[in-house]
């Protein structure tokens, strides 16, 4: 965790902010290590302090061992107190809280305890943007949360009959990650079959995957608090002529996006690779969604790869882990999505997922 502190305190350097106040849990996890659902951590240049309560003071001693931790007892010693108690003693006139994860009520209760003597000062996407960059233990991780998806998927697509419903298929992938290692999953499986696939998040209902049609299949194992994401979109029996042009569509707007990929790519022209193709296929108005985002201990988090008008245009970094998810949707028919993870690297990038696609 020290290397993802003392880039933390770089970037605080660098803004003249002598404290971050972390409250978001997956911001919280990346720089302590401590996972409990409820946590506060103060960071200053040389001191990490992590306030939780009673119910997670041993496993906070166990998974954050290089912070100090100070137990927060409601109402005796709610943490408003405790972190005005620290800002004292470390003498903070300022500290920088997280705008996007600190609720309007919380605020008012932090100014009230802190006083005028320390300044609250908003601050966003401090540690979200170091969190893009995937350091060695959270590839190996993500690397284990996409094998046993990879492998859930493909020992379960063999299972799959025209008869078998969404709801069937979705629990048959949940068991076949839970008993391969995940320890959830990372988010609520989608296997839309025909029709339902026109929406891109489909949940899974009482509706027969039925044969000649599309089923997309959207699906994640959680390891470690790190999340996969992986979309096959398959049909069982013989799929129909629509099928077979929108796949290929869909299947060369991902793989022409993959090989363009690379660092200092603005991330909106790499959405912008799969779009364009998509819309010279004449489907351009079927692909509403952002061509990717990145995974890590959020499901969704930077970099979003998506148009230039919603999404960002810094570049692409080495390191980052992103999907690359084209899709095309048609009202009435169902959709096609394929969805790959792909680590950005010095010279490109590098596929992660290795989930089998159709060959049509
Ligand atoms: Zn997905
Ligand atoms: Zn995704």
């Amino acid at each position: 965790m020290d290397h993802r502190l003392a880039r933390l305190r770089a970037a605080l350097a660098e803004r003249g902010l002598p404290a971050l106040l972390v409250s978001a849990p997956a911001n919280r996890r990346y720089l302590s290590g401590f996972s409990g659902s409820y946590g506060y951590l103060l960071v200053t240049a040389d001191q990490a302090l992590l306030f939780t309560d009673s119910r997670y003071t041993l496993r906070a001693a166990q998974e954050a061992p290089g912070v100090a931790i100070r137990q927060v007892v409601n109402p005796g010693r709610p943490f408003p107190a405790l972190l005005a108690e620290a800002a004292a003693e470390l003498g903070l006139a300022r500290i920088a809280f997280e705008a996007a994860h600190t609720t309007v009520a919380e605020h008012r209760g932090l100014s009230q305890a802190l006083g005028g003597g320390v300044e609250l000062v908003p601050a966003e996407g401090l540690v979200e943007e170091l969190r893009e960059e995937k350091d060695a233990t959270e590839l190996a991780t993500l690397r284990r949360a996409i094998a046993i998806t990879d492998a859930a998927f493909t020992a379960v697509l063999e299972r799959l009959t025209p008869e078998t419903t969404e709801r069937e298929a979705a629990w048959m992938l949940e068991v076949a990650m839970r008993v391969g290692g995940a320890e959830a999953v990372a988010f609520p499986i989608i296997v839309a079959a025909g029709p339902n696939g026109a929406q891109p998040h489909a949940s899974a209902g009482d509706t027969p995957l039925g044969s000649g049609r599309p089923i997309v299949i959207d699906m994640g194992a959680r390891v470690d608090g790190y999340h996969a994401d992986l979309t096959r979109t398959i049909v069982l029996g013989e799929p129909d002529a629509r099928f077979r042009e929108l796949y290929a569509i869909v299947r060369d707007a991902q793989a022409r996006t993959i090989a363009g990929l690379r660092p200092g790519l603005p991330a909106h022209e790499a959405d912008a690779l799969a779009r364009d193709y998509i819309a010279a296929a004449g489907y351009g108005e079927h692909f509403g969604h952002g061509l990717g985002h990145g995974v890590g201990l959020n499901i969704h988090e930077g970099p979003s790869l998506r148009r230039s008008a919603t999404g960002s245009s810094a570049p692409l970094r080495p390191g980052m882990v992103t999907s690359v998810e084209p899709g095309i949707y048609l009202e009435g028919w169902g959709g096609i999505r394929i969805e790959d993870l792909v680590l950005i690297t010095e010279g490109g990038c590098e596929v992660l997922s290795q989930a089998p696609k159709l060959s049509l």
